[in-house]
């Protein structure tokens, strides 16, 4: 059954008989917008599987762009084949037949006079079989294989060819209906990204057929040429050079993406994905929310019950969280700062102006033991001035967490401490002023909006502080956080020694366990990070208990603690405290303890399985230790044998120890996909431009937006249609 929009008959008729060029655009964007069902041959069930891929209309065909391509314009002699290559060869059948070697298979030897090929069918109709006799010329192409039979092709996608010559027939395996087009030896063949059910040849006939449909009209280009990077093409043009490559394009430069036409999209796609995030931050800030300003005398009487004073960076971060407090807009700022900077503090002082507003603040961490470190470190400093504080923490007894939740609703409590999964359930508080999410690289953006949600009330919206360990540069932040406003604290307190980080293979283990029983002879402690494998909790919890005894034994005198994410809280927070505390001198540990724990009397940290481990994890875990005043070590254990990027990472760990360094490191070597994290923003799904690689685009990208959200409302609404789709606007607010 077809589904076509109600309207679109009607437009589409009144445009083949188009007069004015008004009409015509109309009629251009309503082509461009039917639903691929309005495609020959194109039922439901094919539009549901295309859905997969992002495209609903005819128009979003054109913007699933190929991955790479394939030069079929060249053929190889059948005499210079290499076994592992792909490649396009022709070749006379010398011989045809059907045989049954464990399967049914129809095999065909072809011969250009430098060699032979068999090709290989497993799936063949009758006809085709028929049309594959002896005699038959062919075009194929495929990856070649070693056989038994010599060198072979499974499956090919081949056609018929005059003798020696070009192309008359074009003929697909089965499954693979290519379109002549596409397959015209004079373009490039583009390769598209793959859903079940819709095989490549399909994808290409269909991009095909979307471009004839298109051919006329094309889609309108939105943006003004001056905005557009050097030499960009305009968007048709871009469009049809991407899908259809001419033979002698420089496929070098289509596979790193840095043709003129990718950079064109490029910089559209990222310009569409900037806007939406500001347009995300325009709705949220359209709001209003409290203004904290009674509560300055509490904050100040806070930050003077500290041993320390503030850093020059702290104190600047600190004075932009509070100019956006005391406004009645709310504030969603997030405060990136390295691993130990002192983001806490800042995090703590915000909640006091909160507390002495008379409102309420929450504090959120990605873990239990983070929470309730948290909650240890917000009651010694908060309490002296009279605020309680209360723990929301899964693992504490029912009773005790009600009545925290209790006190919440009614506003006897003004600052809490919990866990993310907690505050999901059903906290009500009395008036919300202040969310504060810690270690925000774990949240998504939808988990963010859910959270900002539930805090609004009497159409107030709370102000949400972000704080990160994993900063990342400057152009690429603005450009991910462009829904938030940043500060950046790029300053250790004073008094830190610089961890000295040592790169060692599992074989040096006994000496590794030496240096324990040195370092806790002098006093100090250690951290034990169990090897991070890809498996349940339980396994892990399981490595880690086996990994304690093991230590244990071989440290006799010292007392070993451990911790894992499948230990009942209670005793979790004893082995914490009982190392906090000193009682435990070498704690073992899962990789729970990456984010945030501070036990600055630590000064030795090994790390097994380092391998496996991301550049951003190494060095949040080794954040762990240099706290103090005392030199500190990070032992890398890994397991050879090491691959490249292993390798690499563990070169940059050793010869870095900021945060910003590596995250620039990082980028380059994994991509921001990952760094960012998948969940946390919709540019993980950027379809052309690559972050990295069109840094450069970036400062432009930002104008442009600022341009377009000054005056151009409807261009705004057109890209984000295009590009980012309706189901992925990145979540609305309210
Ligand atoms: P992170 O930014 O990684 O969350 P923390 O907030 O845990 O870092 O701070 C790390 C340690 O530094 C804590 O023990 C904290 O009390 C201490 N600290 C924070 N700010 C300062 C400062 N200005 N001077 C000295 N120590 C500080
Ligand atoms: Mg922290």
């Amino acid at each position: 059954m077809k589904h076509r929009g109600p309207r679109t008959p009607d437009r589409a008729s009144g445009a083949a008989g188009g007069t004015t060029s008004a009409q015509a655009r109309n009629a251009t964007a309503d082509r461009a917008a039917l639903p691929v069902t309005a495609l020959r041959g194109v039922g439901a069930a094919l539009a549901g599987r295309l859905a997969r891929l992002n495209v609903a209309s005819i128009g979003d065909l054109l913007f699933l762009l190929p991955l790479r391509y394939e030069d079929r314009t060249h053929t190889t002699a059948l005499g210079a084949l290499l076994p592992g290559t792909r490649a396009a060869v022709e070749g006379e059948i010398s011989l045809s037949e059907v045989a049954f070697r464990g399967r049914r298979q129809l095999l065909c030897r072809i011969s250009d006079g430098s060699g032979f090929l068999t090709l290989r069918f497993f799936h063949f109709s009758a006809s085709q079989q028929q049309s594959l006799g002896r005699g038959t010329w062919l075009r194929c192409y495929g990856e070649v294989r070693r056989s038994r039979l010599g060198l072979e092709m499974v499956h090919p996608e081949y056609r018929r060819i005059a003798a020696g010559g070009s192309a008359t027939t074009a003929h697909g395996p089965a499954t693979d209906t290519a379109s002549p087009a596409a397959d015209a030896p004079e373009a490039l063949t583009p390769i598209y990204p793959l859903t079940e059910g819709v095989p490549q040849g399909r994808l290409r006939a269909l991009v095909q057929q979307a471009l004839q449909e298109l051919a006329r009209s094309g889609l309108p280009d939105l943006l003004p040429a001056a905005a557009l990077p050097a030499q960009a093409p305009p968007l048709m043009q871009a469009l049809r050079y991407l899908h259809q490559p001419p033979r002698e394009a420089d496929l070098t430069e289509l596979a790193a993406g840095r043709h003129p036409a990718q950079r064109r999209l490029a910089f559209e796609e990222l310009l569409a994905h900037q806007i939406t995030l500001r347009l995300r931050k325009r709705a949220l800030k359209s709001d209003p929310a409290w203004a904290l300003t009674d509560g300055a005398r509490m904050q100040t009487r806070f930050l003077a019950s500290l041993p320390f004073s503030l850093t020059r960076a702290q104190a600047r971060a600190l004075g932009e969280v509070d100019r956006d407090l005391a406004a009645a807009v709310p504030m969603v700022r997030l405060i990136q700062g390295d691993v130990g900077c002192g983001k806490t503090v800042i995090a703590a002082a915000a909640a006091a102006r909160a507390a002495g507003s008379g409102l309420q603040a929450v504090l959120m961490a990605p873990t239990e033991l983070l929470a309730e470190q948290h909650w240890r470190n917000f009651r010694d400093w908060l309490q002296p001035l009279g605020e309680t504080v209360a723990l929301l923490s899964g693992s504490l007894p029912a009773r005790t967490r009600r009545s925290a939740m209790e006190a919440l609703a009614a506003g006897e409590v003004r600052v809490a401490v919990g866990t993310h999964a907690l505050f999901q359930e059903g906290i009500e508080f009395q008036r919300l002023a202040l969310v504060i999410v810690d270690e925000q690289h774990r949240f998504g953006v939808q988990q963010r909006l859910q959270l900002t949600r539930k805090g609004q009330q009497a159409g107030r919206l709370p102000h949400q502080l972000i704080m990160t360990a994993t900063p990342i540069p400057r152009t690429l932040a603005m450009t991910a956080y462009a829904d938030l406003d940043v500060s950046v604290i790029d300053e250790l307190p004073p008094g830190r020694t610089p961890v000295q980080t040592v790169v060692a293979p599992e074989s040096r283990r006994a000496e590794v366990v030496q240096r324990i029983v040195q370092a806790c002879r002098d006093g100090r402690q250690a951290y034990w990070v169990c090897p991070l494998i890809d498996e349940s909790d339980e396994v892990l919890a399981a490595a880690a208990q086996d990994t304690a005894s093991a230590l244990a034994a071989a440290l006799p005198g010292l007392t070993v603690g451990l911790v894992h994410g499948r230990m009942p809280a209670a005793a979790k927070e004893q082995a914490m405290l009982g190392f906090k505390g000193g009682r435990i001198q070498v704690l073992v540990a899962t990789t729970v303890i990456e984010v945030g724990v501070d036990v600055p009397n630590a000064t030795l940290m090994v790390i097994e399985n380092a391998e496996r481990m991301g550049l951003a994890q190494l060095h949040q875990l080794r954040g762990r230790v240099g706290r103090g005043a005392a030199v500190s070590t990070c032992v890398l254990l890994y397991r050879a044998p090491l691959s490249p990027l292993a390798r690499e990472r563990l070169r940059v760990i050793r010869e870095s120890s900021d945060g910003f360094e590596i995250a620039r490191r990082d980028l380059a070597l994994r991509g921001p996909g990952e760094l960012l994290g998948t969940r946390q923003t919709g540019l993980a799904q950027l379809r052309v431009a690559d972050l990295v690689r069109d840094a450069d685009l970036l400062p432009g990208v930002q104008h442009t937006a600022e341009v377009l959200l000054a005056r151009a409302p409807d261009t705004i609404a057109a890209l984000a249609a295009r590009w980012i789709g309706a189901g992925e606007q990145y979540g609305r607010i309210g």
